[in-house]
């Protein structure tokens, strides 16, 4: 096992009507600013018990940031936070709001011309203005960690960041919204949490047996309760193994001690700033071939994501590899989730040549768990996911 340091600051309220004790979490003289989506949470009762919490808070409103949170709509946003010498910030939303709300918490507290430079420069953000977060989408684990993922459509970029100061001081889980969840966002969320998963496991073999069994027992709880989310979201037992499985996907604990692999998320966000996929789909698409592609490194664990996630015992570590890489797609596909980039886009001609040139100008010479993953490397996959 490797070294390594945990700390994980995020205060977690998990459970039925848990929405009511947001202003516990909130100081009385905070002046918050709510940032929402597109709407959906004025429809599903959401916004109701947000506004019914916060009655003896002072609070504003910015509404409109959109899936893949955009850099100019967020801008707006900074605008409002400045006018108004907002203190706390609260993100009511998925991954997207959440995401835009840590941008906008370091953003608010920095002091270069151009905020798009934390991305661009990758500043990691060491304080930010606090901000709590009401989840209305489990997948992305955004909301117990210090990472977001920011869309420039002008650039046609998107753009990671992170740091310490940007942990949500708390988040508030509450698996009755999932009721409302559309289909293609509950598989959406079931395969960004399954992949977010893969990509912290399937690497060499570490000798972290404990990190091992958290990640298998996270897949394993997935794979369980997909098919009753999918077909009821209402099912409260269902819904909150689902939800505390996004979180504990990506919230750092599986990842402490262990190499980690990260590179399908790193060419899927191309995938995204190019056709405007889904975040999960693009994931979907990549990883099979990235599995395929780096077999040879792989397989071991491969074979034993096999036998433990899929049952898979007969055959040899090559033939269990494949077979578990085999699943792993057809699982994406039975949810309905297309995991060729042709499905998506008749645009495709010359993306994998763009991604490793784009992978090549920003100096990323060296992905996946031995850095060793060269733009030419990448170019190669993408051209397997046509
Ligand atoms: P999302 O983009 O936040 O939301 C997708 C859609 O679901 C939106 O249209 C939203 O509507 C709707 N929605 C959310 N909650 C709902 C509810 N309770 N009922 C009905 N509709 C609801 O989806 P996401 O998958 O959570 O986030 C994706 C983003 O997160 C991507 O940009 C991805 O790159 C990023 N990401 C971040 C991390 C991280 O660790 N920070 C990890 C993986 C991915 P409204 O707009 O109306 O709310
Ligand atoms: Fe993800």
């Amino acid at each position: 096992m490797n070294n390594f340091e945990f700390k994980n600051p995020t205060k977690i309220i998990f459970g039925r009507d848990t929405i009511v004790k947001l202003a516990e979490e909130l100081p009385t003289d905070a002046k918050v600013l709510v940032l929402y989506g597109g709407g959906s949470i004025k429809k599903n009762g959401i916004y109701n018990q947000v506004k019914a919490a916060l009655k003896d808070i002072t609070h504003f409103e910015f509404g409109g940031i959109p899936a893949n949170p955009e850099y100019s709509i967020l801008m707006e946003a900074l605008q409002v936070i400045k006018e108004k010498h907002i203190t706390y910030l609260l993100a009511v939303g998925g991954g997207s709001v959440i995401d835009g709300t840590k941008f906008l918490s370091a953003a608010a507290l920095y002091k270069g011309d151009t905020p798009w430079d934390i991305l661009a420069n990758r500043t990691p953000t060491l304080k930010g203005l606090p901000f709590g977060t009401v989840l209305t989408l489990p997948a992305t684990g955004s909301e117990m960690n210090s990472g977001a993922v920011i869309t420039n459509n002008k650039t046609q970029e998107k753009l990671g960041m992170g740091g310490a100061g940007l942990f949500p001081q708390f988040s508030i889980l509450d698996p009755q919204v999932i009721k409302s969840v559309p289909k293609r966002q509950l598989v959406n969320g079931i395969t960004d949490a399954f992949t977010h998963v893969l990509e912290q496991y399937l690497t060499y073999p570490a000798g972290a047996l404990l990190q091992d069994r958290f990640a298998e027992s996270i897949m394993n709880t997935l794979l369980e309760v997909a098919p009753t989310v999918v077909k009821d979201p209402s099912d409260y037992n269902a819904a909150s193994n689902f939800m505390w499985s996004c979180t504990m996907a990506l919230n750092g604990l599986i990842q402490k001690g262990v190499p980690t692999d990260w590179a399908v998320h790193a060419m899927v966000h191309e995938l995204t700033a190019l056709y405007g996929i889904d975040h999960a789909r693009t994931l979907a698409i990549i990883a099979p071939s990235h599995y395929q592609y780096n077999f040879e490194a792989k397989k071991e664990k491969l074979a034993q994501y096999a036998e433990r996630v899929w049952n898979i015992t007969e055959g040899s570590v090559e033939d269990k590899a494949y077979a578990a890489i085999e699943k792993t797609e057809s699982f994406f596909n039975q949810m309905g989730i297309e995991t060729k980039l042709s499905k998506y886009t008749e645009d495709f001609d010359g993306t994998a040549e763009i991604i490793s040139k784009r992978f090549t100008e920003r100096g990323w010479l060296g992905l996946g768990e031995h850095k060793s993953l060269t733009p030419e490397d990448v170019e190669n996959i993408v051209h397997m996911v046509y």
